[in-house]
């Protein structure tokens, strides 16, 4: 008789986004009237730019003729797009990356959760906290995070750096020295990011702790201010502790196209293994890479009109975050993120807990948000909006905020 994983048990409820879907259902059901507007979900609504669309259209012509047809993708991607990253995403910068040093995938959530593959059992975790849920559920199924409390809604083994308005939601090097340490700036949920300098120091604290730092730079395209580095390896001595993930769905909208990519520097070694041969050794037998066409797709998001078009779709998103947080600042709500990010972290007011919040803005407003604590335990007395929304709807929503 099959035995299941039992790590997998472990795990609580339902996922964040159902228990929203779940929730925004039954409340449009009973009021079929009301007209909803959701700045919940992280995802994309801009259509893909043109200059993206056009790649797209010549490379599926291409797969049509025999002699510009494209089989299986190299193991770590083609390089006219792993050329283009390097290009742009780094020497541009000054950051020293090659391009056999990066992993062209189909997205950084998969990355993001695949990567802790490499890790012993007992290696000490430490996550942000509020969090992406992804890094701290693919270590619960790998069976690294011990057990659940439902009480303090923590993991036995994972040591947690609670990101709050106390410490302007930087975290704090942990008391216990992790192996693995996990930071995603700018930050979702928070929005909020830290200067480079502040970010030398968690590479400075990674070297001298033998730790290895995952580094998620989702939203590095919405970094608006001059000292935040737009990649770790901009920091000295990152090549020797730290792996980029990085993602082609919220600067360029292929949240439905799914690209993204991995940056792992040859010079990362631990326990005498390079992570670089590992991860190369993974990605080989587990994954026959992102189709042509997306690659192509990819390429033209680094062409001077793809770049052109992009840049206004990100200030067009970036509008919605200044409608969002200076309508919540007017309305009298303590508001934070959406200089550096597309999300607008608030302090949920009075007494609120997170869901209660959740539901008095569904039901006064139709307004959907994210509750904070989804995020985990630091999270409670927060609430998340996101500006991705269309600039109509968030006029409007921010209008209803207001009328409360
Ligand atoms: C949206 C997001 C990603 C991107 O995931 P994809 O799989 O590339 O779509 C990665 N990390 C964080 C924190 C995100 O919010």
């Amino acid at each position: 008789m099959l035995k299941v994983n039992d790590n997998y048990k472990k795990l609580p409820g339902s996922y964040l986004f159902s228990t929203i879907g779940k929730k925004v259902g039954a409340y449009a059901k009973e009021n079929p009237d009301k007209e909803i507007i959701r700045l919940g979900i992280g995802d994309v609504t801009q259509p893909i730019a043109g200059a993206i669309i056009e790649a797209m259209h010549q490379a599926v012509d291409e797969m049509g003729q025999a002699e510009t047809f494209h089989g299986y993708a190299p193991d770590l991607g083609y390089e006219f797009l792993r050329n283009a990253i390097v290009e742009h995403d780094y020497k541009a910068r000054g950051c020293d990356i090659s391009a056999d040093e990066i992993f062209v995938s189909d997205g950084a959530k998969s990355d993001s959760a695949n990567i802790q593959e490499l890790f012993a059992k007992d290696s000490r975790i430490a996550v942000c906290d509020p969090v992406y849920p992804v890094y701290v559920d693919s270590n619960v199924m790998a069976g690294r995070a011990g057990t659940y409390d439902e009480k303090t809604g923590m993991w036995s083994n994972l040591i947690y750096m609670p990101c709050v308005m106390e410490n302007d939601f930087v975290p704090e090097f942990p008391g216990e020295t992790p192996d693995v340490i996990y930071l995603c700036l700018p930050n979702n949920p928070t929005g909020t990011t830290i200067p480079k300098a502040k970010l030398q120091e968690w590479v400075d604290y990674a070297n001298r702790n033998g730790a290895l730092i995952i580094y998620d730079g989702a939203y590095e395209a919405y970094i608006s201010r001059e000292d935040v580095a737009h990649s770790i390896y901009e920091c000295d001595g990152a090549r020797t502790c730290a792996i980029e993930l990085k993602s082609f769905s919220k600067n360029a909208g292929f949240t439905g196209v799914r690209l993204g990519y991995a940056v792992v520097p040859k010079e990362l070694m631990f326990d005498n293994i390079s992570l670089h041969h590992m991860w190369a050794r993974r990605h080989g037998t587990k994954y026959n890479g992102a189709p042509y066409i997306i690659q192509r797709a990819g390429e033209a998001v680094y062409s001077p009109a793809g770049k052109a078009q992009l840049k206004e779709q990100v200030a067009y998103y970036m509008r919605n975050a200044k409608v969002i947080y200076e309508g919540l600042k007017e309305a009298g709500y303590t508001v934070f993120g959406g200089v550096d990010a597309p999300y607008i972290w608030l302090k949920t007011p009075g007494k609120m807990t997170s869901w209660e919040f959740f539901d008095f803005l569904l039901e006064k407003a139709n307004v959907v948000g994210t509750p904070g604590a989804g995020f985990g335990p630091s999270g409670e007395g927060y609430f998340r909006l996101t500006a991705f929304g269309s600039y109509e709807n968030t006029r409007a929503a921010l209008a209803r905020i207001q009328a409360l």
